[in-house]
């Protein structure tokens, strides 16, 4: 069997060279690790449940109009992604506090904020991914004024998209992350939503009783990260609904 050329490995994914031009395979590992990979785990399943909710939140991106780097899922752990250039920030969408805006800013956990608001990081794991302004990444070329427009118009529809769908199901989107690749066609460039969108990535709780359903678990020792990346899937009707009661039919 011909061995694929890996093209990058990260902390929670591998990327290979796709079948065709342009594409990439992005395979999703079970590896989980936190505070910079200072905290590390294998966490079985996990790469498989985030495969599928990436899937799913990038399929339903794409049919909104809001472009994304998903093409197909190949298998469990695999997804055909049109290959791109990745603007070197991390942008962070915030809705209610938490994390490190709660620290920085001494703001409770939890507080609705006035509105969204977006934050750009700079990716170096070596810096710890610093918080920088568009005044740093206007000086140092890392994305253009356009670019920048056109980031925080996908940030927060990104942003209305997830916050809905986590809404409809009873979780609150607290914040999130995403990244954003440069493709071009001719002479065009545009931006779209790149990397992945999971529980990963962002900060799900349930609206009812305040419950964690993402990283925060593992960051936290808060329990089974699958089992809370499990119900994320099972709300949305991503995962089979195997262990739910048939409806008994009466009449
Ligand atoms: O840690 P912080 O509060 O800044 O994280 C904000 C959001 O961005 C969280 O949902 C977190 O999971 C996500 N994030 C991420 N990758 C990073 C940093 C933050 O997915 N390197």
């Amino acid at each position: 069997m011909a061995r694929r050329k890996k093209i990058y490995e990260g902390k929670a994914k591998i990327l290979y060279e796709g079948p065709e031009p342009g594409t990439i395979v992005q395979y999703f590992k079970d590896d989980a690790t936190a505070f910079n990979a200072e905290k590390k785990d294998v966490i079985d399943g996990k790469g498989v449940l985030n495969n599928r909710l990436s899937e799913f939140f990038m399929t339903g991106l794409n049919q909104i109009g809001v472009p994304t780097h998903f093409i197909r899922r190949l298998n469990m752990r695999e997804q055909l992604v049109r290959n791109c250039e990745i603007i070197p920030l991390e942008v962070i969408v915030r809705n209610y506090a938490a994390g490190t805006i709660s620290k920085r800013l001494g703001i409770a956990e939890g507080t609705q904020l006035p509105r969204p608001i977006v934050e750009y990081c700079y990716k170096d794991d070596a810096l710890g991914d610093p918080l920088v302004t568009e005044e740093h990444i206007a000086a140092f070329g890392w994305a253009s004024q356009q670019d920048m427009d056109d980031i925080l118009s996908l940030a927060l529809r990104v942003n209305d998209f997830m916050s809905g769908m986590m809404l409809a199901v009873g979780i609150r989107l607290v914040d999130f992350k995403i990244e954003i690749g440069r493709v071009y066609d001719g002479d065009f460039q545009r931006l779209i939503v790149a990397d992945e969108i999971s529980p990963d990535s962002c900060r799900l709780w349930d609206i009812e009783t305040g419950q964690k359903l993402d990283k925060d678990v593992f960051r936290r020792d808060l329990g089974s990260l699958t089992d809370a990346y499990s119900e994320v899937a099972r709300r949305l009707g991503v995962l089979p609904q195997s262990n739910v009661a048939k409806p008994t039919l009466i009449n």
